[in-house]
C-alpha cells in the first residue's frame, strides 16, 4: 500500500515538474552590455537551470564599459564611476569576488576658456575655504538635496524589487519611488536650483560643469538625470578594480546564458491566435557569405541596447502600429593621449602646477574636459573627434593617440518622453531606462525590473505589475539584494 502511495507521489512530482518545465519560455537578450548581462543574471535567478537564455553581443561584452590597458593597468574609457549607493554594483562586486576601489579626488580647476574660475588646493581646509568664499554653503546644500533624493527616495526601488515588483514604464518606476521623482524629469536642473535658492554663480560654474562633464550638456536638462549628475560631486565615489566592465563579464558567466557573438538584424513578430513568438535574424560575428543570415524563435525578446537613431538598425517586422522607443543620442568622443601636455595653453609655467583636472565652462568649446590619468596619460572628452590642431594646442608632443567614439547618453530636456519597458506583448525594452538617466547602476535596475515583468507576465503575476508596496518603513534596503 505504501508503495503504491510513493509511486503515486513520484508520479504526481514528475507531472508537476515537467509541466513547469513545458511553461518555461524560450528567451533571447539582444545586447552583452551591464544592462543585458545583469537581465540574464537574474532571469536565471527567477526561471532556474532549465530555461533557455540566449545573449547576442555584436561587439564586446560591457558595451559601454570598458578599458584601455596602460603600463598593465586598466583605465576606464566609458562609464567609470560608481556612487556609494549604487547598491547593486555593490553587491555584485561582493558576489562575484571583485574589489571596489575608491576614487581618489586629485584637485580640479573649473576654467572659462580664458581663465580658471575655481581651482582647488592640495590643503583640504583651504579648498574648503575657497569654495565657501566663492559659493556661500551652496555646495554642502545640494549635497544634503541630492543625498536626501537618494537615501530616502532613489533607494526605495531596492526594496520593491527585492519583493518582486516590476513596472511597465519607466514613469511607473518613478511614481513608485516618489511622486517627486518623476516631477524632477519635467523640469530643467536651472529651474529647480533657482527655487531652492541656490546662486546664479553656483548654478553657472559647478552645476554646470557637473553635467557638461557627466552628460555634455547643460543645466537644461531635467532635473532627475541632473540631480544624478551631481551625485558625481560627491565623496565616495569607487570603480572596480581591474575594470568596471568585469562584472558585465561575471554576470554573463554566472548567467550560464548562451552567449552568440553576432550582430542582430531584424524581429518578426509571428502571431498566431492568442499565441505570440519572435523570429530573431542574426548575422554571426566574422561570417563573409552574403548569405550568411542566421535565425532562432523565442517566445520573449529583450532588447538590452538603446535604440537611438544610429543603432544598428534592427528591423521591426510584422507589427501593425510603429514601436515606441527612438530617443535622440549624444557623442562624447574620449581621447587618450600619452604625451607632454601644453601647460602654457591654460597660462601655466610647468605641468606640475595644472590642476589634474580641468573642467571646462565655455560653450562652444573644442574640449569638454582634460584629466591626468597616469605618469604621461591624459584623457580628453570632447563632443567631435579632435583635429590634429586641436591635439597641438593642448600638447607639446604626442607619442600615441587612442580614440573611444561613443554613442554616449540620450539628449535630455524637460519636455521629453519617458519610455515604456514593454514594446509590445513579450518584447521588453531595458534601455528604456536611459529616457530617465543613463547610469550604470539605473542600467542593472532596468534589468532587474525587465526580468521581474518578464516572470509576473509568463506566470500571470498581475498583483506585482505597476502596484506600489504599502510600506510604512522603506529607507533599508531589507533582506539580501
Ligand atoms: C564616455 C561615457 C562615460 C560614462 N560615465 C559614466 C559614469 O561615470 N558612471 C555611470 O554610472 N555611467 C556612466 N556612463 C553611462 C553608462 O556607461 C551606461 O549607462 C551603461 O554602461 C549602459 O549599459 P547598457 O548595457 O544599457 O548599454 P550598452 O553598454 O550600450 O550595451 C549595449 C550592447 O548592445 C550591443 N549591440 C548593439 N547593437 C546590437 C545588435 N544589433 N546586435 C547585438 N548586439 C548589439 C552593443 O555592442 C553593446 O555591447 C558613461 C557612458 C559613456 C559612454
Amino acid at each position: 500500500m505504501s508503495r503504491l502511495l510513493l509511486s503515486l507521489t513520484l508520479l504526481l512530482y514528475l507531472r508537476f515538474v515537467s509541466a513547469f518545465d513545458e511553461e518555461l519560455p524560450r528567451i533571447a537578450i539582444v545586447g552583452a552590455g551591464i544592462g543585458g548581462t545583469s537581465t540574464a543574471y537574474y532571469l536565471r535567478q527567477l526561471f532556474g537551470d532549465q530555461a533557455v537564455i540566449d545573449i547576442y553581443e555584436s561587439n564586446s561584452v560591457g558595451g559601454r564599459l570598458d578599458t584601455l590597458k596602460f603600463d598593465g593597468e586598466f583605465i576606464e574609457t566609458g562609464g567609470s564611476t560608481l556612487h556609494p549607493k549604487n547598491a547593486y554594483m555593490l553587491n555584485f562586486t561582493k558576489i562575484l569576488g571583485l574589489e571596489a576601489k575608491e576614487l581618489e579626488n586629485n584637485g580640479f580647476g573649473i576654467y572659462d576658456g580664458k581663465e580658471f574660475q575655481f581651482r582647488t588646493s592640495s590643503y583640504k581646509i583651504v579648498t574648503l575655504l575657497k569654495a565657501f568664499w566663492r559659493y556661500g554653503n551652496d555646495l554642502q546644500r545640494v549635497a544634503n538635496w541630492v543625498d536626501d533624493l537618494i537615501s530616502k527616495k532613489f533607494t526605495r526601488i531596492y526594496n520593491h524589487q527585492l519583493k518582486g515588483y516590476a513596472f511597465t514604464t519607466v514613469k511607473d518606476l518613478l511614481l513608485s519611488m516618489d511622486q517627486l521623482m518623476l516631477n524632477l524629469t519635467t523640469r530643467p536642473l536651472e529651474e529647480t536650483l533657482k527655487e531652492m535658492g541656490f546662486s546664479d554663480r553656483f548654478i553657472a560654474e559647478p552645476v554646470t560643469v557637473a553635467v557638461r562633464t557627466n552628460y555634455g550638456q547643460t543645466v537644461n536638462i531635467q532635473s532627475f538625470v541632473g540631480s544624478l549628475a551631481l551625485a558625481g560631486m560627491q565623496p565616495g565615489l569607487f570603480a572596480i578594480k581591474g575594470g568596471n566592465k568585469q562584472v558585465s563579464e561575471k554576470l554573463l558567466k554566472e548567467s550560464k546564458a548562451n552567449f552568440i557573438h553576432a550582430e542582430v538584424k531584424k524581429i518578426s513578430l509571428l502571431k498566431e491566435h492568442d499565441s505570440i513568438q519572435y523570429e530573431l535574424f542574426y548575422k554571426p560575428h566574422n561570417s563573409t557569405e552574403q548569405n550568411s543570415m542566421q535565425n532562432h524563435i523565442y517566445d520573449i525578446v529583450i532588447i538590452a541596447m538603446p535604440l537611438h537613431q544610429d543603432s544598428k538598425d534592427i528591423k521591426f517586422e510584422g507589427f501593425i502600429s510603429p514601436l515606441s522607443y527612438s530617443q535622440p543620442f549624444y557623442r562624447t568622443v574620449a581621447t587618450f593621449i600619452q604625451g607632454e601636455v601644453n601647460a602654457s595653453f591654460f597660462d601655466f609655467d610647468k605641468e606640475g602646477d595644472l590642476p589634474n583636472t580641468i573642467l571646462i565652462n565655455a560653450e562652444p568649446y573644442f574640449i569638454n574636459s582634460i584629466s591626468k590619468r597616469r605618469k604621461n596619460l591624459w584623457k580628453v572628452f570632447s563632443r567631435e573627434l579632435l583635429t590634429e590642431s586641436e591635439k597641438n594646442l593642448l600638447f607639446k608632443s604626442i607619442e600615441k593617440t587612442t580614440v573611444y567614439n561613443w554613442l554616449a547618453y540620450p539628449a535630455y530636456s524637460s519636455s521629453q518622453k519617458l519610455l515604456p519597458f514593454v514594446l509590445h506583448d513579450q518584447l521588453y525594452y531595458v534601455n528604456a531606462m536611459e529616457s530617465a538617466a543613463s547610469t550604470i547602476e539605473t542600467s542593472v535596475i532596468a534589468a532587474r525590473n525587465v526580468a521581474l515583468l518578464v516572470k509576473n507576465h509568463w506566470f500571470n503575476l498581475f498583483d506585482y505589475i505597476d502596484e506600489i508596496p504599502n510600506e510604512s518603513d522603506e529607507n533599508k534596503i531589507k533582506g539580501e539584494l
